[in-house]
């Protein structure tokens, strides 16, 4: 296991930032973790690098015990922080060779790593000038090329992509899943799409508890998609509703239909039996996904103003 998290709580004096959650990824997994703004996200992050202690519970990585050996697990780790603190006063390579240092290589060492890390995040260009002369989307890059110069095997990325402009954010997440290829990748966000673009697995955090845990492709077919039903003729959408299980139709379209299901309820076989029984052909049965915005709506249960991006 990559990362595991068991019980984990934090208090910041009064203030309840995380209750008690657990998760666990697998090696070479990239995984969203996706929350309102105050959800507890950086939190966990900053607990998983080691930057900070839990009030109680477990946080490993690659197996090491983080508050045992901090140490050893942030040679294990790349971590990216919310905001990415960088010396502006300091030149890309200069800045890299700097950080590599201080993960202990060798000066000869560094200067290789950070010529590799200039290369892979396409700073190329950019390498001799003051970080503070670079725009965010380059700034990102140098964040990522950081977190990566001592070759760890898990990245911890804390909102990578917050506060780029369209294009930036095209070239950072593919450049995050290019690097996602060799690595276990834990990332934060509070944008859907960017969960939809770079992977394949979300957690969902909600006022420090986890709400939901599964690949997107599940929560999209989870709880509150309706059924669409087409069928080859005319049918009651009145004889609909009567169907056992069925708790509201909806016209969508020339003899089809968006049917919801009372909680619990499959009703699939009573829509194939009342087709059979009234001789209607079904051209369709199917359920539809949830879209991203209902599904954190719903888990978070609050009204999304977030534009899409
Ligand atoms: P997210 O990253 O999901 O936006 P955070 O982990 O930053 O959430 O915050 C979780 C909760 O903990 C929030 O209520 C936040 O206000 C609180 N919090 C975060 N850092 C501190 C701190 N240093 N002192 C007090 N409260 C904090």
């Amino acid at each position: 296991m990559a990362i595991e998290v068991k019980d984990l709580t934090k208090y910041y004096g009064v203030q309840h930032a995380l209750d008690g959650i657990s998760f666990s990824i697998n090696k070479g997994e990239i995984v969203g973790f996706l929350g309102p703004n105050g959800a507890g996200k950086s939190t966990t992050m900053k607990i998983l690098t080691g930057y900070l202690a839990p009030t109680s519970g477990v946080a490993a990585v690659e197996g090491i015990n983080v508050s045992e050996d901090p140490q050893r697990v942030k040679r294990q780790t790349g971590y990216l922080p919310e905001h990415n603190p960088l010396y502006h006063d300091m030149y890309v390579h200069e800045y890299l060779e700097f950080a590599a240092g201080i993960c202990g290589l060798a000066s000869g060492m560094a200067r290789k790593r950070a010529d590799e890390m200039v290369g892979l995040c396409g700073l190329s260009l950019e390498q001799n000038k003051k970080i503070g002369a670079l725009s965010k989307g380059y700034r990102q890059r140098v964040g990522l090329a950081q977190a990566l110069i001592h070759n760890p095997k898990v990245l911890i990325l804390d909102e990578p992509t917050s506060g780029l402009d369209p294009n930036q954010l095209v070239e950072i997440r593919k450049l995050i899943k290019d690097i996602s290829r060799e690595k276990t990748v834990l990332f934060s966000t509070h944008i859907l799409q960017e969960v939809e673009a770079l992977c394949d697995r979300v957690i969902v955090i909600n006022r420090g508890a986890i709400v939901a845990d599964d690949l997107l492709h599940k929560l999209r077919l989870g709880k509150g998609g309706a059924l669409l039903v087409e069928f080859g003729q005319p049918v009651s959408a009145e004889e609909l509703q009567t169907l056992p299980g069925v708790e509201r139709v909806e016209s969508a379209g020339v003899n089809r239909y968006r049917i919801h299901a009372a909680p619990g309820q499959d009703i699939r076989g009573e829509l194939t039996k009342f087709a059979a029984r009234e001789n209607k052909a079904l051209l369709e049965l199917r359920q539809e996904e949830n879209s991203l915005e209902a599904i954190f709506s719903r888990l978070t249960q609050v009204p999304l103003t977030e534009p899409a991006s």
